[in-house]
């Protein structure tokens, strides 16, 4: 087994107005490292007095120095911040694989690459310009300017921690807003060490708040608090729906990013040596635990035979163990609900009478005996009335689904409540273009898979979201247009009469 060092505070803190505080109530809860089973952290409990607080000095800060703050000035400090990211993100790739399982590859690769997201947007921030529109009465000039919103709430699931809120951080800093940022329960340590990372680059007290703790304790305070103009969401759909709903009442701006059932998609002219490692990394790579997991391998009926039998030969030799060694390939589940839930999955697509033909069970492997693992499992046959077809697993199920031609593949890709993305593997060039346009998917990856940049929109079609991150779009996502008239041909109003 890898050494895993220990945390270096015992208790942790969170970060509300520039300060790193407990929980006013002085509770904490416990955090689990997946592949020991076992509390590693100490992780405040905060509770809606602490939401309160959180929001208030967001408010605050908002009025204050970061409002008249030239824009430059605000990239600046996000250019520093970016740099002491990448100082510390070995660091922070450790503690996320502690915290959440998933392989420290991948959290790596994820630490090392969010000083991209604040050096990108930190760049935009002084870019971000008003339009000056040929009105159409005389003697009246109309400017437009694009404004921040306010206090921008993000709220974060555990699979990604840092990347997916540095998907709303950076655009909304960017753009002017202050933040609240609540990480999931279940994934909160690596959020309160970035924490510490914001006074030093410079930001203001108050323009950063982090508060850590359970959904169904402080999300729904925080979501509707009056004095929140935003919500940026990332998580489940059950989840996102509720968010919706609580922000509707104060009709607040909200953004999305929810569940997926992406199809990944191998026509019988593929090249079938990377056809075969797309499937597995688009759901195995990351246990399933991610929103764009290819959970659904559609294969032409032509090659569905020699396609499922390198599949599962494949599968069957990736590397189960310790997410914190790099030669792991397959780590355990984030928490035991949703190990439970997967195992669930399981039977149910057992009992619908999917082909089970890799997997399905607990690892029977004593060495690893503590971690919450499922192993990579392998389903054949499936039809789209099976639920396994339908729902997000969020684990590492993979649901292979047959289909004769173009017209067939795109029916049953996009049958689905969800439109997050999607994959196809083939060499003909005109099926390369056509293709991508009829799938229903915020994302299409053609012979490539699981791909995202700070540079490229990202966001889901459909159930899987409203709103898009990434790109220089994504800062429109944080600002509001105002229009400014002024009559410069000093003319007497005429009273009663709309200009
Ligand atoms: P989740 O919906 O259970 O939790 C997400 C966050 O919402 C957590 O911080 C949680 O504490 C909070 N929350 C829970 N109840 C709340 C409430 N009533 N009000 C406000 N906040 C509340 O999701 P999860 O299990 O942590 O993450 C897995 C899900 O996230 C999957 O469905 C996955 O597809 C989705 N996801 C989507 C994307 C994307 O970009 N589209 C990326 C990663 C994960």
């Amino acid at each position: 087994m890898t050494t895993r060092p220990p945390l270096a505070t015992e208790k942790l803190s969170m970060l509300i107005d520039g300060r790193s505080v407990a929980a006013q109530s002085g509770d904490f809860f416990e955090s689990f490292d997946p592949f020991t089973g076992k509390a590693w952290a100490l992780v405040p409990r905060a509770g809606v007095a602490d939401v309160d607080a959180a929001v208030h000095a967001a408010a605050t800060a908002f009025r204050g120095e970061w409002r008249t703050m030239t824009a430059s000035a605000r990239g600046q400090i996000m250019m520093r911040f970016a740099d002491l990211v990448a100082e510390e993100a070995e660091k922070l790739a450790v503690l996320e694989t502690r915290d959440n399982g998933k392989l420290i590859n991948e959290m790596r690769m994820q630490c090392k690459y969010i000083p991209q997201w604040f050096r990108f947007f930190g760049g935009l921030a002084d870019k971000i310009e008003g339009r000056v529109i040929p009105i159409d009465k005389p003697g009246v000039f109309n400017y437009t300017r694009r404004e921040p919103l306010g206090v921008v709430a993000a709220i974060t699931p555990w699979n990604s921690p840092l990347m997916l809120a540095t998907w709303k951080l950076a655009p909304a800093l960017a753009a002017g807003n202050t933040i609240v940022w609540k990480p999931s329960e279940f994934s909160s340590v690596s959020a309160l060490f970035f924490g510490l990372l914001f006074e030093k680059a410079g930001f203001p007290k108050g323009v950063v708040n982090i508060v850590t703790g359970f959904g169904n304790e402080i999300g729904d305070c925080l979501v509707t608090h009056p004095d929140v103009a935003k919500v940026a969401f990332t998580g489940g759909d059950a989840t996102g729906r509720r968010v919706y709903q609580s922000a509707a009442g104060g009709l607040k701006k909200v953004t999305l990013e929810l569940g997926g059932k992406s199809a990944n998609i191998v026509f019988a002219d593929a090249k079938m040596e990377a056809a075969i490692p797309g499937l597995v990394s688009g759901i195995f790579a990351a246990t399933g635990q991610t929103c764009i997991a290819g959970s659904r391998a559609l294969v032409q009926r032509s090659v569905y035979d020699e396609v499922t039998e390198k599949l599962v030969a494949f599968a069957k030799t990736a590397r189960i163990g310790d997410p914190l060694d790099p030669e792991t390939q397959v780590g355990p589940i984030t928490t035991l609900p949703q190990r439970a839930k997967v195992l669930d999955y399981i039977g149910v697509a057992n009992a619908e009478g999917a082909a089970q033909l890799l997997g399905g069970r607990i690892p029977d492997d004593a060495s690893i005996a503590d971690g919450w693992f499922v192993e990579p499992t392998i389903f054949g046959n499936v039809k789209q009335s099976m639920r396994i077809a339908q729902e997000e697993v969020f684990g590492p199920v993979l649901s292979v689904i047959p289909f004769e031609d173009e017209d067939e593949a795109v029916a049953i890709a996009n049958d689905t409540i969800y439109g997050l993305a999607a994959g196809m593997w083939t060499q003909d060039l005109g099926r390369a273009i056509r293709l991508p346009e009829r799938l229903e998917a915020g994302s299409v990856w053609v012979n490539m898979y699981r791909a995202t940049s700070y540079l490229s929109p990202f966001g889901g079609y459909k159930q899987s979201g409203i709103g898009r991150e990434n790109g220089q779009t994504a800062i429109y996502e944080y600002l509001q247009e105002k229009s400014i008239w002024i009559d410069a041909g000093n003319s007497i109003p005429a009273p009663f009469v709309q200009r």
